[in-house]
C-alpha cells in the first residue's frame, strides 16, 4: 500500500503515525510546503515574544521521519490526479503516487483587500513564514528564542499565491526595526500578534470593524472588559473602525488610513482578519468543494468525493450537532480528525463526532476558556453573567438553555474544562453548578476563591 499525506500540521502527522502503527509495511510519504517538521501553529506567537525556542514547539523529536520509515517530500502540491492516482507538484518535481491519498493542507490567512496590502511591511500571522516575516520586522530576523530550524522555510519554486511565500521586509528596506505597529482584525490571531507587538515594546493600533472584538466567541460585556484590559496595557483599541488603505513611501508602509480618513502611524501592519480552507491549489482536481469557501465536503468516515481520498483538519468541512457543514479550525479537532481518518483509510467502519467544544487560551495576561455552547443563539437560550472587581479580576458567563447549563465563558481565571464538560453532559442546572463551581478551579493555591454574592445565586433561574 502506498499511503500519500500532504500536509504534516497536527491532522497529517497525526493520521500519519496512526497509520504506521497498524500498517509496519506500508510506504508513507508526506508532503509539506511549509516547513520539514510538525510544529504547534498555536505556539507560534510564543517564539516571537521569546518565550519558547522553535523546538520547544515541535511536540515530537526531529528524527520521528527516520524512526516511522516516513518519506519527506519537500514541496508544494499543485493538484491530485484522482483518475491516475496521483499528486502533481511544483518545481517540475516528478509525481507522487497512491493508493490512498490524505489531504490535510490547513487554512490560510484570508486575504487582505486594501490597496497596499503588497507592500513591504504587511503580512499575516498563520505560516511558519509569516513567523519569520514578523520576526525580521519587529527583531531584525534574530528570533529571541533561537535560530529557525530551517533558515527562511523558503521554497525558491513556492508560488506567489502561496501562503508559504516569503514577504518582504519593510525593516531592511528602511534600515531599522519597526517602531509603530497595527494589528487589522479582532479575533484570536489578532490579539496574539497585539501581545507580541507589545513584548517588542511596540504600543499597536488594532482596528477592528465590529462594534466589540472577537464577536464569535465573548459578548459585548466580555469585549468591553478585555477592551479595558488592553488599553491598560498600552494597546490602541479602535472599534467598529475600518481600513480605507496603507499608505505607502519607498515601497514600505507607513500608516493605515481608516475610511474616516486618519492615518494611523505603522510601520508593520499584520492582518488578522480570519483564515480560509488552504484548498486554492485543488482548484483544477476532481474533488469536491463547498462553493463558499472552498472546504473539502467529506461524508462522516472522512471520506471526499473521490473514494481512495480523505481530508481531515482545517481544510475539511464536517457536519457540525446542528446539521451545518464547515471546518472546525481547531487544534484538537485536526487531531481527532487525523486520527479517524487514518483508521478510515485502513478501511475501519468509522465515523468522526466531535464532542462537547472547548477552548483555552491566554490573552495578554489573561486566562480564558470556554465550553459548550456560548454563542449559537436558541430561542431559549440565556446567559448568567458575573464580573469580579477585586484582587481578581474576572468575568464569568454561564449559558443556560431552559434550566440546563449548556456552555461556559470564562476571562481572568483558570478553569478545568474537563470538569465544565462533564457538568454540560450531565445536563446539570445552574444552581448545581453554581454550588460547585470551585470544583471546576484551575487557579493556583494562592489565587483567592471566586465569591457569588447572593444576590447573583438568586438570579439562578430562568428569567421571565
Ligand atoms: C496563530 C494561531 C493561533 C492558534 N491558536 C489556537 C488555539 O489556541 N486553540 C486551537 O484549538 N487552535 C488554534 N489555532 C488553530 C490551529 O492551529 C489549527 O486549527 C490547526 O493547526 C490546523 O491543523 P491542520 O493539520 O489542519 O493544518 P495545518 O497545521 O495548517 O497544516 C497544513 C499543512 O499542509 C501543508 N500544505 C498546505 N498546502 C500545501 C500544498 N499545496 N502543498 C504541500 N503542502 C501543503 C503545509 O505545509 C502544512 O504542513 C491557531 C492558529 C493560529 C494560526
Amino acid at each position: 500500500m502506498k499511503f500519500v499525506i500532504i500536509g504534516n500540521g497536527v491532522a497529517g502527522t497525526e493520521a500519519a503515525i496512526a497509520l504506521r502503527h497498524r500498517e509496519s509495511d506500508a510506504q508513507i510519504t508526506i508532503i509539506s510546503e511549509e516547513s520539514d517538521h510538525f510544529f504547534s501553529r498555536t505556539a507560534l506567537m510564543y517564539i516571537l515574544s521569546g518565550q519558547l525556542s522553535h523546538r520547544d514547539t515541535e511536540p515530537y523529536e526531529r528524527d520521528l521521519y527516520a524512526r516511522m520509515n516516513f518519506v519527506r517530500v519537500r514541496a508544494r502540491a499543485l493538484g491530485v490526479d484522482t483518475k491516475g492516482h496521483q499528486v502533481r507538484l511544483a518545481g517540475g518535481l516528478d509525481p507522487v503516487p497512491y493508493d490512498r491519498l490524505l489531504i490535510a493542507c490547513g487554512s490560510r490567512p484570508r486575504p487582505a483587500p486594501w490597496p497596499g496590502s503588497d507592500q513591504a511591511g504587511v503580512g499575516h500571522f498563520v505560516t511558519h513564514q509569516d513567523l519569520t516575516w514578523l520576526e525580521r520586522e519587529l527583531h531584525g530576523g534574530v528570533s529571541k528564542a533561537g535560530p529557525a530550524p530551517q533558515a527562511d522555510a523558503h521554497l525558491a519554486y513556492s508560488s506567489p499565491d502561496s501562503p508559504y511565500r516569503v514577504r518582504p521586509v519593510a525593516a531592511e528596506l528602511r534600515g531599522r526595526l519597526a517602531r509603530t505597529g497595527a494589528v487589522i482584525g479582532g479575533g484570536l490571531i489578532g490579539i496574539e500578534v497585539v501581545e507580541t507587538m507589545l513584548a517588542a515594546g511596540i504600543s499597536p493600533h488594532f482596528l477592528i470593524r465590529e462594534r466589540w472584538f472577537w464577536p464569535v466567541a465573548i459578548n459585548q460585556d466580555e469585549s468591553t472588559w478585555m477592551a479595558q484590559r488592553m488599553r491598560e496595557h498600552g494597546v490602541h483599541v479602535h472599534l467598529q473602525r475600518e481600513v480605507e488603505r496603507f499608505v505607502v513611501q519607498d515601497g514600505a508602509i507607513t500608516a493605515v488610513r481608516t475610511v474616516d480618513g486618519e492615518d494611523l502611524p505603522a510601520d508593520v501592519a499584520v492582518v488578522t482578519i480570519g483564515v480560509l480552507p488552504n484548498t486554492d491549489w485543488l482548484a483544477e482536481s476532481e474533488i469536491q468543494r463547498q462553493q463558499r469557501g472552498g472546504a473539502i465536503v467529506v461524508g462522516p468516515d472522512l471520506r471526499t468525493s473521490d473514494p481512495d481520498v480523505f481530508a481531515a483538519g482545517d481544510c475539511a468541512a464536517v457536519e457540525w450537532f446542528n446539521g451545518m457543514r464547515r471546518p472546525e479550525q481547531l487544534w484538537y479537532t485536526g487531531r481527532d480528525q487525523g486520527r479517524v481518518a487514518a483508521r478510515s483509510i485502513m478501511g475501519d467502519d468509522v465515523r468522526y463526532k466531535r464532542s462537547h467544544w472547548y477552548n483555552s487560551a491566554k490573552l495578554m495576561d489573561i486566562e480564558y476558556t470556554t465550553a459548550g455552547l456560548v454563542d449559537f443563539g436558541f430561542d431559549d437560550m440565556w446567559s448568567w453573567f458575573l464580573e469580579e472587581t477585586g484582587t481578581v479580576r474576572s468575568t464569568t458567563r454561564i449559558v443556560c438553555r431552559g434550566q440546563r447549563v449548556v456552555g461556559f465563558n470564562m476571562l481572568g481565571r483558570r478553569w478545568d474544562h474537563r470538569v465544565l464538560i462533564r457538568w454540560i453532559a450531565e445536563r446539570r442546572s445552574l444552581s448545581w453548578v453554581l454550588d460547585r463551581l470551585q470544583q471546576a478551579a484551575f487557579d493556583t493555591e494562592f489565587v483567592p476563591r471566586l465569591r457569588i454574592p447572593d444576590e447573583k445565586r438568586r438570579q439562578a433561574t430562568q428569567p421571565a
